[in-house]
């Protein structure tokens, strides 16, 4: 019998990986935040996943995290900002030889979950999968992608990665996550702030490409400080190069402002930000951006950590 993952937080990534586990009749169990959500969710009778417009409904057994059983492997789905105190939460039930993965986008979330948990490994991924909720329990895949994980002290591959295969999620191994993390958000450091700013699509950058070119000249600075000079390599032409194929989209931090949504900023250009003046680099235009994105977040009444 396999080990049971448990799936911390039933939204858009933790319901699609849960279902994608379930269908694969890998053992999966849900963690839902309190005995109400429990309860709506046994009244929902499951998890559904929408795919190429079918819909399949999976009675993913649930929990809350006061329940008793160990956990030996925890995916946590949770937002950056959540993650630290979903799982501190769960500390007392993680077994001695416990892996949890993390999905949060960005930085700084993984190392303030690892520091809660010292006693397991921790598993850092990078998905370019895409998908959002269209209600409760019910998540819509809409962007086929694909799932970097890594472990940046131990670079051997777990075994469960055969799950992962056996759910039809694509993934590699990657000995280099930190590189991937830190070039996605260097990343989405040029391009969704000012997608805010601009009010516009990603495409609308291109009428603002000086302040682009400026911003990935500070980003070069900043990656190469940090000892990711690989993340470095053709910020700007992948800048462009994003910039131009998803043209006709709206950034995910124009999503999280537009549906009233907190922003996960504190983990993509408040740590760029705050990483820079660690190391005493003076990256003006980078600060900047980041009081002018606070400032629109404020005027707008929404969190701006
Ligand atoms: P989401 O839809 O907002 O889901 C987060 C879930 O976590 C919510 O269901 C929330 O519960 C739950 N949660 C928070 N605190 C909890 C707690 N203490 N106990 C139990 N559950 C808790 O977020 P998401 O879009 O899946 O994103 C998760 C992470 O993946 C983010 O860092 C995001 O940037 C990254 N990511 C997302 C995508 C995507 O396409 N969605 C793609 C790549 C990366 P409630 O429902 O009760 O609020």
């Amino acid at each position: 019998m396999s080990t049971t993952w448990h799936v911390l937080g039933a939204g858009s990534l933790g319901t699609l990986w849960a279902t994608r586990l379930a269908r694969a009749a890998v053992p999966v169990r849900l963690i839902v935040r309190d005995s109400t959500r429990l309860q709506a969710y046994q009244a929902a009778g499951g998890l559904t996943l929408v795919e190429h417009g079918a819909e399949l409904r999976f009675p993913v057994p649930a929990e809350t995290p006061d329940s008793q059983a160990p956990i030996h492997r925890l995916l946590v789905a949770c937002k950056a900002y959540d993650a630290e105190q979903a799982v501190a939460q769960l500390a007392p039930r993680l077994a001695p030889d416990a892996e949890v993965i993390l999905l949060q986008n960005g930085l700084g979330s993984q190392d303030a979950v690892a520091a809660q948990v010292p006693q397991a490994r921790c598993i850092y991924a990078s998905s370019t999968e895409g998908a959002f909720r269209d209600g409760d329990w019910r998540v819509v895949f809409a962007g086929h992608g694909f799932t970097w994980l890594g472990d940046a002290s131990h670079p051997v591959a777990p075994i469960w990665l055969d799950d992962l295969d056996a759910a039809g999620i694509p993934h590699e191994w990657s000995t280099d996550i930190l590189t991937r993390l830190w070039r996605k958000l260097a990343l989405n450091c040029a391009i969704n702030p000012l997608t805010v700013l601009h009010d516009c699509r990603n495409g609308g950058l291109q009428a603002h490409h000086c302040e682009v070119a400026t911003l990935c000249g500070e980003l070069i600075e900043l990656l190469e400080r940090c000892g990711q000079p690989a993340a470095a390599e053709n910020l700007q032409q992948e800048v462009e190069r994003v910039i131009h194929a998803t043209a006709a989209n709206y950034s995910s931090m124009y999503q999280d402002v537009n549906n009233r949504r907190r922003t996960e900023i504190s983990y993509l250009l408040g740590h760029a930000c705050k990483v820079a003046a660690r190391h005493q680099l003076n990256l003006p235009h980078l600060n900047q951006l980041e009081s002018r994105l606070i400032s629109r977040l404020h005027s707008l009444g929404l969190p701006s950590d």
